[in-house]
């Protein structure tokens, strides 16, 4: 926190809200004009100006003097802005969620010491020769996961330092986004509301995005894919196996690995275990039976946890309230509940 009023932050609460400008004018007696200009940094704003707004927006005023900047989404989504599917309104929302959240870990970790170190490799794709695999395989090792199927994820990912947070994006059409803030451990947003076999493979889709790339290049998407691909199905484990997949075979392996039939059989083909033609055939059936919107055995879900903790650990001692927490993460307390990592996770007791 500092003393100095953040005009960003105006335009930050107000898209957290999902509100025009002019909403915004409506819902606090301030003028369009005014607001316009205070969110350019042409104006100032009076005490009471300022209660103004924490009322209407539901913030305390503290939110206002939040130290940083409001930033985008980087390259994480230059792919889905050429999609362009989602409508402006509900990205502003995710955009300004993903940002409030950044900037309360920020805080927290300069008044716990929770992340002293990561275990997140920066590989320079060059370097390998493109081999996009290789790198999947050495983060792996890096990490010690077991042979097989990576069991849980998030807890993979939370384990080598990172951060994940899930919650509902208010769309479906983006399943997760990440980004690696300097001096900060890489951050992993995942959709809630993403179907977990699917989500697993977005987030995997991420980490190959932290691990490989700090430039957006047209070939990245595809890189992102080939990681998470290997990083959940490493080739040599489970080629074998997905030898004449067909919708059944799809199905009785999809709890084991824990990813979608649709990848299995996406997987079957990169590897030569299925024509072409029997590829499409089956990814004809996939979309007869209705599993390209909705897969049947859904796996169970992954929750973060390393937050959680953080939070109990607040909640349950005295030197630090509940209330210090709102007032450190800058929401009113009613509205602190929802920034836990994974707000459809348990209370900790
Ligand atoms: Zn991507």
């Amino acid at each position: 926190m500092s003393d100095t009023f953040n005009h960003e932050m105006v335009q930050l609460a107000r898209e957290s809200r999902g509100w025009t400008q002019t909403q915004l004018s409506k819902q606090s007696g301030l003028t369009q004009g005014f607001i316009s200009r205070l969110e350019a940094g042409e104006k100032d704003a009076s005490e009471e100006k300022i209660a103004a707004l924490a009322g209407a927006l539901g913030y305390p005023e503290s939110f206002f003097f939040q130290r940083g900047s409001y930033e985008g989404f980087g390259l994480s989504m230059v792919f889905y802005r050429k999609r362009a599917k989602t409508k402006v309104k509900n990205l502003k929302v995710l955009q300004a969620e993903k940002n409030i959240r950044k900037m309360q870990l920020q805080r927290l970790l300069d008044s716990v010491d929770v992340f002293t170190n990561h275990r997140f490799p920066s590989m320079d794709i060059d370097e390998h020769d493109g081999a996009v695999e290789s790198i999947a395989s050495l983060v792996r090792a890096n990490w010690q996961l077991p042979l097989g199927p990576v069991n849980n994820l998030i807890q993979s990912i939370e384990r080598a330092g990172g951060v994940v947070y899930r919650f509902d994006f208010g769309t479906k059409d983006i399943d997760a986004l990440s980004e690696w803030p300097e001096g900060m451990p890489p951050l992993f947003y995942l959709n809630s509301k993403a179907p977990m076999d699917r989500a697993r493979f977005s987030l995997a889709h991420e980490l190959g995005h932290i691990v490989m790339h700090h430039t957006a290049s047209d070939t990245m998407e595809r890189e992102a894919d080939r990681f998470a691909a290997e990083f959940l199905m490493p080739a040599k484990q489970i080629k074998s196996q997905l030898e004449s997949i067909d919708i059944k075979k799809a199905a009785r392996l999809k709890p084991y690995w824990r990813v979608s039939m649709q990848a299995l059989i996406y997987r079957a083909r990169d590897l030569g275990q299925i024509t072409p033609t029997q590829f499409t055939s089956l990814y004809k059936r996939l979309g007869h039976l209705g599993y390209r919107k909705t897969e049947p055995n859904p796996i169970s879900p992954e929750h973060p946890k390393l937050l959680n903790k953080v939070f109990s650990v607040f909640e349950n001692t005295n030197e630090f309230s509940y209330s210090d927490m709102a007032k450190l993460f800058c929401v009113t307390e009613s509205e602190l509940p929802r920034y836990r990592p994974d707000r459809g996770g348990l209370r900790i007791a």
